[in-house]
């Protein structure tokens, strides 16, 4: 990767860990998952409002490491209008990507996701950035109301 790229990269996960998107309680959310990853510590709670199978609201609340909070601030971004199958080939890819058994990221299909690229050289660091998406997906499947990493 280039350095300027990933000089970008750090920048939206900067941006996204001060200034999280969707950073809030929903108020009669359909769907509420809390996420744990205890490696790290991070924890967070998953709202989704719910229009047939369309993602038409998501939020969260928590705290947790910087590349936990981009993490999620970012999903709930990309997931919003989004349909649950859409979500999950989303989860899909971005968990090839996170965990590098995809040698060539897809930039398109993940658009800006492609931000959290980097993790992948930090084996620590993955259940970081895949937290929200384990959330999202146990909200999706309404599996369960609470996901751990471990
Ligand atoms: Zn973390």
């Amino acid at each position: 990767m280039f350095d300027d790229l990933r000089d970008l990269y750090q920048e939206v996960i900067f941006d996204h860990n001060r200034n999280p998107r969707n950073f809030r309680v929903m108020e009669n959310a359909d769907r509420q998952v809390e996420g744990f990853n205890p490696l790290c510590g991070d924890r967070l709670t998953l709202f989704l409002k719910m229009d047939g199978s369309v993602i038409s609201d998501a939020s969260f609340q928590g705290s947790g490491c910087a590349i936990s909070t981009a993490s999620v601030s970012l999903m709930t971004e990309i997931v919003k209008g989004k349909t649950e199958q859409e979500a999950e080939d989303l989860f899909e890819k971005f968990h090839e990507m996170a965990t590098g058994k995809d040698e060539e990221v897809n930039l398109e299909a993940i658009g800006k996701l492609a931000v959290l690229a980097g993790v992948r050289d930090y084996p620590a660091r993955v259940k970081c950035a895949t937290l929200a998406w384990h959330t999202l997906d146990a909200a999706l499947k309404n599996q369960a109301e609470s996901v751990s990493t471990e």
